[in-house]
């Protein structure tokens, strides 16, 4: 599909550096005689792939899960806040119950001293028990004003709790839903990453040795990009400015050139297309 252009079309590929190698035996390596620049457009196509495979990856190992995550957490929150409501109900149900115990009280107070009323012989004792009662009978009603504004706080309360509950249970249904579509997603990025990493095996086993393993060492090290384009006589991953020199060494395709600065593989795609 390309031809080998230069002075020298039969040299064997470079990174072998095997000088030992008769030009005659080279010539026998039929595989070893591709030149560099066929291995350098299939070092571009796996770079390509290679990208979608690391991107495929962030997706289902942090982007998925996070999404998820963050739906999780707004459910831990609500169970706190769930559990604050009942709480707070809870406290509410005691002081009235105290409230209802001591109106309780001073009503069996009142119903003792009206007793004891037609007892008294002085007129005296009479509206000292008078004024008794009237004075338990003050703190029945603000006992009794108080049970009902503990009551009006319970429902007020029990209000509150069952809006949380609703949100709660629209919120776990979410989750539910968010659940099952990232399995569904990440699903369908398993198939994806299958479908590419067959591709990638079959170009993978087709490039040289040596320059694969190259390759194979700058993806992981450079975080999923390996090789760098020129672009204006710049390397097209750093920018760095790249000397006409090593333009040249690129063009001779002798050997694997990389960028000075982020030390990735660098290419000339024009050079390679055709
Ligand atoms: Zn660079």
């Amino acid at each position: 599909m390309h031809e080998v252009t230069g002075s020298n079309p039969v040299s064997p590929i470079v990174v072998s550096s095997d000088k030992t190698v008769s030009r005659k035996r080279a010539k026998g390596l039929s595989k070893l005689r591709m030149g560099l620049k066929e291995e350098l457009q299939k070092i571009v196509k796996l770079q390509e792939i290679d990208s979608q495979l690391y991107k495929l990856t962030h997706q289902k190992d942090v982007e998925k899960p996070s999404r998820l995550n963050e739906t999780f957490t707004g459910l831990e929150e609500q169970k706190r806040t769930l559990a604050t409501s009942k709480e707070k109900i809870q406290q509410l149900q005691l002081k009235k119950k105290d409230r209802e115990l001591e109106l309780q009280t001073k009503e069996e107070a009142v119903k003792k001293a009206q007793g004891e009323l037609y007892q008294l012989k002085t007129n005296k004792e009479y509206q000292a028990k008078l004024n008794e009662i009237a004075s338990h009978k003050a703190d029945v009603s603000l006992l009794e004003e108080e049970v009902l504004k503990a009551l009006e706080e319970i429902e007020g309360a029990e209000k509150e709790l069952n809006q949380i509950q609703g949100a709660r249970a629209e919120q776990e249904k979410k989750f539910k839903e968010e659940e099952s579509t990232v399995a569904t997603e990440i699903k369908e990025i398993d198939i994806q990453m299958k479908g590419l990493e067959d591709k990638r095996n079959i170009i993978a086993k087709d490039v040289n040795p040596k320059i694969f393993a190259k390759y194979e060492q700058l993806i992981k090290s450079r975080h999923g990009e390996a090789i760098a384009p020129i672009v204006n006589d710049n390397c097209g991953f750093c920018h760095m400015r790249v000397t006409p020199q090593t333009i040249n060494e690129i063009k001779m395709y002798k050997d694997l050139v990389l960028c000075h600065s982020c030390v990735r593989i660098l290419y000339i795609p024009e050079d390679l297309e055709g």
